[in-house]
């Protein structure tokens, strides 16, 4: 579904990313594990082009993400309507819930599909409301961010993303912001996104979630990539890399 060939990015003389290639398949949860600043999150937003990357590409269904096609250097970025376009086909989910607080539940999730999709009001709350009814706050349509808890107004903002039916969904460490006990209600609507099908990347510090959900686990170090596999690899006990065993005891 997504290919990422050669993805690098600097920020000045600091390279954030350096080549990184890695293929996200359909209906497939990836996990993207590394220490603070190793660049998950900015692989991330390179991802829809959030964060321009400086070489390499990004393939949705093969369609390169951001730049114009032909390769030509200096590379050009798409035009802004193109962009929306490729961005509606991927939705994310940041630590932050960015609700508009003066709109309830019902409200937020409508009129983002009434922005993005142009739908009427009428069948973006329809389509809203089943949003809602998927990760648990049917009963809740009505309240306002203020009067959600954190983990409600998080589901909110993932039923947001969700109703656009995107290809690809993008999470950034979608419970950091949460007190402990409001993880698992936003985890475990993940979770049925994934057993829907729902192709999705995480970063994420909550190891559970990455050795028990995600298909194959993505550890990223200094910019680098250093392994792309399955959970048990990272999670069993089979020896591995010194990086991720010093990284894994950082959570014991
Ligand atoms: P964390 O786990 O703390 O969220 P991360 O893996 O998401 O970390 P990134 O936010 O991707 O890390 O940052 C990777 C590196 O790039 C860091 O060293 C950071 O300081 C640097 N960086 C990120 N954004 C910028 C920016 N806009 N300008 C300059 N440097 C940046
Ligand atoms: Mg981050």
């Amino acid at each position: 579904l997504l290919s990422v060939r050669d993805l690098s990015k600097n920020f000045g003389d600091f390279e954030a990313l350096r080549k990184i290639t890695l293929d996200v398949h359909h209906n497939e949860v990836l996990c993207l594990i590394g220490p603070s600043g190793s660049g998950k999150s900015t692989l991330l937003r390179c991802l829809n082009f959030l964060e321009p990357y400086d070489s390499g590409e990004v393939r949705l269904e093969g369609e390169l993400i951001g730049w114009r096609e032909g390769g030509a250097v200096p590379r050009r970025a798409l035009a802004a309507n193109a962009l929306r376009r490729q961005r509606q086909g991927i939705g994310m989910v940041f630590q932050q819930f960015n609700l508009w607080p003066h709109m309830t539940a019902l409200g937020n999730v409508t009129e983002a599909l009434m922005q993005v999709k142009g739908l009427s009001r009428a069948k973006a709350a329809e389509k809203a409301r089943a949003a809602l009814q998927k990760v648990g706050l049917g009963d809740k349509a009505y309240n306002f961010p203020a009067n959600l808890s954190g983990g409600q107004q998080q589901r909110v903002a993932i039923a947001r993303a969700v109703a656009m039916e995107p290809r690809l969904m993008l999470f950034d460490e979608p419970t950091s912001a949460l007190d402990p006990e409001l993880v698992g209600e936003v985890l475990s609507a993940m979770k049925e996104m994934a057993a829907e099908g729902m192709t999705m990347v995480v970063v994420t510090h909550e190891m559970g979630f990455a050795a028990h959900v995600a298909d194959r686990v993505a550890f990223l170090d200094g910019g680098r990539l250093v392994t792309v596999t399955r959970p048990a690899e990272i999670f069993g006990e089979t020896p591995k890399d010194p990086r991720i065993q010093r990284f894994l005891q950082t959570y014991r």
